[in-house]
Formats: C-alpha cells, structure tokens, sequence
C-alpha cells in the first residue's frame, strides 16, 4: 500500500524513515528477543534508550544545564493545572495571552487554582493574529506568565518570544517545539504533547529550570508534582516508553537532518510555498494576518462551503488527506509538521491550482 500525504494536526505524520526503523526492531530489539514495548522500564536496554533519548534533545534544542527533562504523560492538557499547581507563589496569579482553543482551556484550568489575568487576547479577530504586547501592562507580581507559541486551530505564532524579565515565561509549544531554533533560557517551563512534531501519543516532554520544581501543596496528588518527576528521573512510576523510544528515533532523524537550523529552514520553504500561493490565489485565502503566520498550521478557505468539501473530497481522493479545517474555524487546514516532506506541500499546491482552475 502507498503512503498518502497526512497533513492532520495531530496525531500527525511521523518521518518515512522511523516508521522504517521502528518496524525493522519491533520483534526483536537490538538482539534481546524482545519488543521494545516488553522491555522493563528499568533494564538496562530501556535505560540507555532513555538516557539517548534525552542526551540528543538536549543536544538539537541546546538545553542548558540547568533545566530537567520529564518525560510525562496526561498530554499538554494535564499541563494546564500542573503549571498553576507547581508555579502558584504567594502572590497566587500569572498573566495569559488568549489566543485560541488551547490558552482558553488552559486559562479555565488555572482559574481553579489562582488569579488568572489575561493580558491581552486576539479573540476580537477571532485569532487570527498574535496580539501585539505592551510589557507596561504585564504584572510585576505574577508568579508565571503563560503563552502558546503556537495555535494550532487558528494558525498564528509567536514571531518574537516576550522578554518577561525575572518572571518566568511558561510556554505551551506542543505544535512547534522542534520546528524551529529557540533559546530555551528565555523560558521558564516548555511543554509540548508529543503527537505534534516528535512521535506518537502519550508522551508529553516538559522542559523546567530546576529551581521552579519546588513541590506543591499537601493535598496536591504525587503525579502533578514536578519534583516528584525530577527527583524520580521520569521514572516515579512506568513512563510512557514506547513513545520516548519512537521520540528518540525521531530526534536521531532531527540530527540526520542537519538539527534545527537545517530544519527551520526546510519548514520555511514549505510553508512559503504554500503562502505565495495562497496571497496570489483568486479562490484560496489565508485567514491569517501576515506578521502572525505559523510554519506549521496553515488554515486557508475559499469562502464557500460547498467548495471546500468539495476541494476535501477530491484532494482526499488523490493522496492528500485530513486536509478538513478544525470544527471552529471551517475551511481547510494543512498541517506541515517537520516530517511533511517538501513534496507532499508542492502536490497540494499543484493541486489546489488545477481545482482552481477547473472550479473558476
Ligand atoms: C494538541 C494541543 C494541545 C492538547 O494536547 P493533548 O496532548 O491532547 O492534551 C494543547 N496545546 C496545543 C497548542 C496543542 O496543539
């Protein structure tokens, strides 16, 4: 059977290469007769896994010594109350920036816990752009200020990360970590649900300058506590192992690649494809404002229902599937993670001309 191009947002394509790789070990791991699904977490064959794994995405992302790796599971949403749970100080409040689906989820989790203010939103242009920040009016006493680099359902992202001073910055990157260079000491926690852009669901990396794991409440259960993960290693109870193992295989392939700058620069073109046309286009638009566009998520509508179902239809028929936008946003929506390959982009763009051409 033939691989289609999967432009879903997530879960989401993974490279040709892995899959490769993980299939020809999945009987037999490296020569110990076993899947690595049936490794114990602590034998040694899993431990170096684990150890790899997280010594080269310290490596590609230039971690720095002073930040942990925990390698969790409950998903980026499970990190919308341990960020509150963890970061809440005496002052019990952080600034959000609203800018879709995912801050608005995690702006109602941390209202359990704390004063949430929300210092600027994009809601009034229904997200389609990153609202323009005014450090005068970010809270000199919150204990976090929380963003999400990227949105995933509206297509926008950050181009320039906010300098929140002293305050640490709390980043939800689950849909762009890895997609681009990023200097990991101007945050104070990135979080990312793995199903995005390094392996399958499951797996939530979550990255944190060691001195924000200071512990949480008594009456806090173990599992959402940092420390726990920091102290433990990971490894409090089972991690999710078979997809650290798949995110290992994924960040070899990263390496492979040339790392993130290699990387950045592949997403750019592809994205930049798919732009040109889209500002050229009689029939297909971008909803998004030009300064707030994401490499990775590019909704795009012709204003016409019918059209694009239509355009679903035929374009899923060819190869070129979950092209469908998100139930809140209608249209379509390509999501060109790292593993889309620059081929996949030019076949729906050559696509979306001749359905141009044959429905004008
Ligand atoms: C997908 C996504 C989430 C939710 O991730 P889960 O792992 O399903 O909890 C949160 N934030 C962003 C930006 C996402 O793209």
């Amino acid at each position: 059977m033939a691989r289609v191009y999967n432009f879903s947002a997530g879960p989401a394509v993974l490279p040709e290469e892995v899959l490769k790789k993980a299939a020809d070990e999945m009987l037999d791991y490296k020569g110990c007769g076993m899947s690595v699904m049936e490794l114990s977490h602590r034998g040694k064959e899993f431990k170096q896994i684990f150890e790899e794994t997280e010594t080269a995405l310290r490596q590609i992302m230039a971690i720095p010594q002073n930040y942990k790796v925990l390698f969790l599971q409950g998903g980026a949403s499970l990190q919308f109350a341990m960020v509150p749970l963890n970061l809440k100080g005496k002052n019990k409040k952080a600034d959000y920036v609203h800018t879709g689906q995912w801050t608005k989820k995690a702006i109602k989790e941390a209202k359990k816990y704390i004063d949430v203010n929300v210092i600027a939103s994009s809601e009034a242009n229904n997200f389609t752009s990153i609202p323009k920040l005014d450090a005068n009016t970010f809270s000199k006493d919150a204990d976090y200020f929380y963003i999400a680099t990227n949105n995933t359902i509206y297509g926008t992202a950050y181009q320039q990360i906010p300098d929140t001073g002293d305050i640490p910055l709390v980043a939800d990157m689950s849909s762009n970590i890895l997609s681009e260079l990023i200097d990991v000491s101007k945050f104070g926690i990135i979080f990312a649900g793995a199903q995005k852009n390094i392996g399958p669901a499951g797996l939530t990396i979550v990255i944190i300058r060691d001195d924000l794991a200071k512990g949480v409440a008594d009456d806090v259960a173990v599992l959402l506590d940092y420390k726990t993960h920091v102290d433990a290693g990971s490894m409090y109870n089972t991690p999710p192992c078979y997809s650290i193992y798949m995110a290992g295989l994924v960040f070899d392939w990263i390496k492979q690649k040339g790392g993130l700058k290699a990387i950045q620069k592949h997403n750019q073109e592809k994205a930049q494809l798919l732009y040109d046309y889209l500002d050229t286009s009689a029939m297909f638009s971008s909803p998004v404002e030009k300064d707030s566009r994401s490499l990775m998520n590019i909704p795009f509508v012709t204003g016409n229902d019918d059209l694009d179902a239509k355009f679903i239809k035929q374009a899923s028929e060819i190869g070129l599937k979950t092209l469908k936008g998100h139930r809140t946003v209608g249209g379509m929506r390509a999501s060109i993670y790292n593993a889309m390959p620059v081929e996949g982009v030019k076949s729906l763009v050559a696509f979306m001309k001749e359905f141009e051409k044959e429905n004008s």
